[in-house]
């Protein structure tokens, strides 16, 4: 299995290359040369299974030979096995014909510990297998961070380092930086905002002496693994509600365009998904340009679901590719002239195609709060302000196929919208109800590349 850039000028990777390059040299994404597909008779044999063994059987034709299946199995395990739910994935029915998704039940309380689970383990037996050390440096507006910390904290051959923006994260998201214990995390606060983390992470990665010296790699959401890990859901989930002899819909809560891109994977390989439905709040690039055509940045403004407050959705260049008939120049010259003008539009045959493969719905900060009232007052449920923006939007696309939205977060990871709409502050899982006892441990730093760097040289192990 090949996987090649989205802008057709660097070379081919295999799977664990791929996964451990991140951005391809030429500004590109690797996506699968071709996606392999499962017969009729092997999604339905997925009936039933356990989550772990249906991720394998997803997941194994992408890897090809990069991992034997016993090592591939034994990560699946070890990724899977702290989640606080037998199902890993389990569905809710919130009404008639639609059903919630629930991705909340791994450490850090997101759907991102799927995939950052997964690759720590995969990383660590590539890094052993080749003697390698490595500096994974992260930026974080707080989801991301967490889930990569967990996902490496105490594993040999990697140092993790998380930039987040100094006072500017939720309380529950900092302390689940701040306090494992693990000599190799290391949770720096930076005096800026995200943007400032983002700009310094991209200034250490072009500074080429300094990310040879210390082995840096990336793990951000645009890294090949991270999306396949988030396809398996999408196949456990159909199958429970009748795939492959049905099609069923879902709405995907969308920042950078990661997750929902599995989702078009998973109808890639052969499951029947009905509607893909893109649900954005108010930072509505994705929806913009489905409607008008148009890809145009605008300033981020800040919502109660932040998570997916974006500018540019990087995952998004993935479904281009695919819309532009896989031409790397087509997308090499929309990507350069969004660089240099902040916009580009998309070609009449591409948006043809978008909006044959995605719905798209946007979501107001009112109608994020009403409808976690509402919600709340009909089944029960507490929402959390990101998947309250996908429950609305599905509202609008319910037809005979049954919808499924995706529960990105826990409601308690993000209390004060929660208690904003319906007075009710969501309590912590047992399991990790001492997290405002723990001691945490943070290095405050400037927002200074070299000041920065130098605290990458000295803390990591060698
Ligand atoms: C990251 C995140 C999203 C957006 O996911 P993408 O893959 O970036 O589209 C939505 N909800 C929550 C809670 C998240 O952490």
């Amino acid at each position: 299995m090949r996987y090649v850039s989205t802008r057709g000028a660097a070379p081919a990777l295999g799977f664990a290359e791929a996964m451990l390059t991140g951005l391809a040299r030429d500004g590109g994404l690797y996506v699968p040369e071709t996606v392999p597909t499962l017969s009729t008779g092997q999604i339905a044999a997925l009936a039933g299974l356990d989550y772990e063994e249906a991720a394998f059987r997803v997941m194994r034709p992408f890897v090809g030979d990069a991992f034997t299946d016993d090592e591939f199995q034994g990560a699946i395990a070890r990724a899977y096995r702290g989640f606080g739910h037998a199902a890993r994935a389990p569905l809710v029915q919130l009404a008639p014909n639609h059903f919630l998704l629930e991705l909340f039940h791994g450490p850090t309380l997101a759907f991102k510990d799927f995939a950052m689970q997964l690759i720590g383990q995969l990383f660590q037996i590539a890094l052993a297998r080749d003697g390698r050390r490595i500096a994974i440096v992260g930026a974080t507006s707080g989801d991301t961070g967490s889930a990569a910390i967990e996902a490496f904290r105490g594993l040999a051959n990697v140092d993790v380092f998380i930039l987040y923006p100094h006072g500017r994260v939720s309380e529950v998201q900092r302390r689940q930086m701040t306090t494992p214990a693990e000599a190799n995390v290391h949770a720096l606060a930076l005096d800026g905002d995200f943007d400032d983390c983002q700009s310094r992470l991209k200034d250490m990665f072009n500074d080429f002496a300094f990310r040879d010296e210390v082995g840096l790699a990336g793990v951000n959401s645009i890294n090949w693994a991270r999306v396949l890990a988030q396809v398996v859901y999408y196949f456990t989930a159909a199958v429970s509600l009748g795939a492959p002899h049905r099609k069923v819909g879902f709405t995907v809560p969308t920042g950078n365009f990661g997750d929902i891109f599995a989702g078009y994977i998973a109808r890639r390989m052969g499951l029947p998904i009905d509607r893909l439905v893109i649900a954005t709040n108010q930072n509505d690039i994705l929806h913009r340009c489905l409607t008008g055509g148009a890809y145009r940045t605008e300033g981020v403004r800040p919502s109660i679901s932040p998570s997916m407050d974006i500018q540019i959705s990087s995952n998004f260049e993935r479904a281009l590719f695919d819309a532009y008939g896989r031409d790397g120049v087509a997308i090499g010259r929309i990507m350069d002239e969004l660089k240099q003008t902040g916009a580009f539009a998309v070609s009449q045959g591409a948006l043809h195609w978008l909006r044959d493969q995605f719905a798209s719905g946007r979501v107001s900060e009112e109608e994020t709060l009403a409808t976690i009232r509402a919600v709340h007052a009909a089944t029960g449920e507490l929402l959390c302000p990101h998947t309250a923006v996908g429950v609305r939007v599905a509202q609008g696309h319910l037809g005979a196929a049954p919808m499924v939205t995706l529960a990105t977060a826990h409601p308690a990871k993000f209390p004060d919208a929660v208690e904003a709409a319906t007075g009710l502050r969501s309590a912590l899982p047992p399991r990790m109800a001492d997290l405002f006892a723990r001691p945490e441990r943070v290095t405050r730093v400037a927002n200074d590349l070299r000041a920065i760097e130098s605290i990458v040289r000295e803390r990591r192990r060698r």
